[in-house]
């Protein structure tokens, strides 16, 4: 199966892909010498006899990093002015990553210092209490539930990976950043979605209420992620009064792929958000409907998921890197062997005992593919597509005991031409994943607003509604069209044009003025 659609807005998981450093084959190793005092000239004639080089020295430490091919390294470590020889081990940069969907959204052009006087209530699968780059103590809290448990855990991922989009700690070296990274936002989370990921319309109802009851003076927005094609009058009613109590409700527009109306997201009185790829293109899941209010970020959207629920994989066939994606549900582990093909997989793969399987997607499941190469003695797995990108699959919950990873369609045809090459496939825990879904695209319109609002706490929901609408940018055919609706939502933009005309003050078209829900559904100008 593909990233794609996967039913709901509740988006399926997508395999991280977070790449890991990889030697690179051929290079001389470098080497620390370390030598004896006043025998630096001594030493570095000596490397230079052998046919190495200096790379750097540190006289301070009596010490050169030196390149040696490997028979140069015994003489050298022979020497009697070199106290040690050691391996000149690489460091990289911890850092953490800034999603494409930030700057899209100009996130990182607006400062969300003021912060504090914004609230986002998250109705969701819960949040990962434990996670190194979510938000802890008095800015989050939650309401739990008798049925679905605990708001600070999360069985399904879901809901982490929204949070992460939205309040991302910024500046930690750590994982990604969110919309509002500083960690002055305050969060609400209700957590109605269990590991299966469903809930009732009446469940929604008083998530709601929980969000409303969670509210204090600050302005609250309300990021739902979720949805489905049937309306409820006791619903819409629901988030018509909480319109006009001043909250501001953004729900998925859907991930079907159709021109059918999800709910809550096609109530007036829901902002409906759409799905677009780091090309600003529509994502082809993204349901398109006269609803269609703004755009945001929805393909593969690098964010929190639990701790250790996300697995990152690399591979490496004759020592160069191939980009790949973890099967969701691999084992961890760390394999070499000879590449071996396996066609589609669908029976015991011959030969591979001991070896690595290539495999072509097609016909049967990602798992009994991999269980096809187990059968045959082999110790990992690569799927490779058969249509253009990247693979990202999932071995559905089947339970198999050797690494598996996916592969793109191109590189697969190379590999093919690499049969018999050692391929190195590592499959570790990672607490990072990338998601696509309307439920993704939501998180960032969601932060945007309450970025957007923390500067201007004095105007009303439908203010900043009307703002964001006013200031999106333009996509797809010119003026608002059922794909991205008014455009993809701009946070500097938006605060700027409420700087200069005030709360009240949008050229939104239509009626303009207050109270007209930002001219939903109707063109802009
Ligand atoms: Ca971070």
């Amino acid at each position: 199966m593909s990233m794609k659609n996967q039913g709901l807005a509740l988006a399926g998981v997508a395999a991280a892909m977070l790449l890991s450093p990889t030697a690179i084959a051929g290079d001389d190793v470098r080497y620390i010498v370390k030598y004896q005092q006043g025998k630096g000239q001594a030493v570095r004639a000596q490397v230079q006899s052998e046919k190495g080089k200096v790379k750097l020295d540190l006289p301070g430490h009596r010490a050169m990093a030196v390149s040696l091919t490997p028979g140069a390294l015994k003489a050298m470590q022979n020497h009697p002015h070199v106290e040690y020889v050691e391996e000149d081990v690489k460091r990289y940069l911890l850092s953490e990553s800034t999603p494409f969907g930030i700057p899209m959204v100009q996130a990182d052009q607006l400062s969300d210092a003021a912060a504090g006087n914004t609230k986002v209530c998250i109705i969701d699968s819960g949040y990962d209490g434990g996670h190194e780059d979510l938000l802890q103590g008095a800015v989050v809290a939650g309401t739990n539930d008798p049925g679905t448990g605990n708001w600070n855990t999360d069985e399904n991922g879901h809901g982490t990976h929204v949070a992460g989009t939205i309040a991302g700690i910024g500046g930690n070296g750590k994982g990604v950043v969110g919309v509002l990274p500083s960690g002055n936002l305050n969060l609400h989370i209700i957590k109605v979605f269990g590991a299966d990921g469903w809930a009732y319309s009446s469940g929604l109802v008083a998530a709601l209420d929980a969000c409303k009851a969670a509210k204090g003076s600050e302005n609250m927005v309300i990021n739902m992620s979720l949805g489905g094609d049937r309306k409820s009058r006791t619903e819409e009613r629901a988030f018509n009064q909480a319109d006009s109590e001043g909250i501001l409700s953004i729900a998925a527009a859907g991930n079907d792929g159709n021109t059918r109306h999800s709910y809550p997201a096609s109530y007036s009185s829901v902002v409906s958000v759409a799905a677009i790829d780091s090309n600003k293109m529509i994502a082809d899941f993204s349901q398109q409907t006269d609803q269609v209010e703004l755009a945001g970020p929805g393909v593969a959207v690098l964010s929190t998921v639990p701790m250790g629920s996300a697995s990152v994989a690399s591979l490496s066939v004759a020592g160069s890197p191939v980009d790949a994606s973890g099967m969701e549900g691999s084992p961890n582990g760390s394999i070499s062997g000879d590449l071996v093909d396996c066609g589609l997989g669908e029976s015991a793969c011959a030969n591979a005992a001991g070896k690595v399987c290539l495999i072509s997607r097609g016909n049967i499941a990602f798992s009994d593919k991999v269980l096809a190469c187990e059968a045959g003695g082999g110790v990992g797995a690569i799927v490779y597509n058969n249509e253009p990108g990247m693979l990202f699959g999932t071995l559905g919950g089947v339970a198999t005991s050797i690494p598996s990873v996916g592969i793109s369609d191109t590189d697969g045809a190379a590999l093919l031409g690499q049969l018999g090459a050692t391929a190195s496939i590592d499959v570790t825990a990672d607490n990072y994943a990338y998601f696509n879904g309307t439920s993704m695209a939501t998180p960032h319109v969601v932060g945007v607003a309450a970025l957007v609002w923390s500067h201007h706490s004095e105007c009303s929901n439908s203010d900043i509604r009307s703002a964001l609408v006013a200031t999106a940018e333009d996509l797809g055919t010119a003026g608002r069209d059922n794909a991205y609706g008014h455009g993809l939502v701009q946070a500097k933009a938006a605060s700027d044009h409420l700087a200069s005309n005030g709360c009240g003050g949008g050229d939104t078209g239509g009626g303009g003025g207050g109270g007209n829900g930002g001219g939903k559904g109707k063109p802009n100008r």
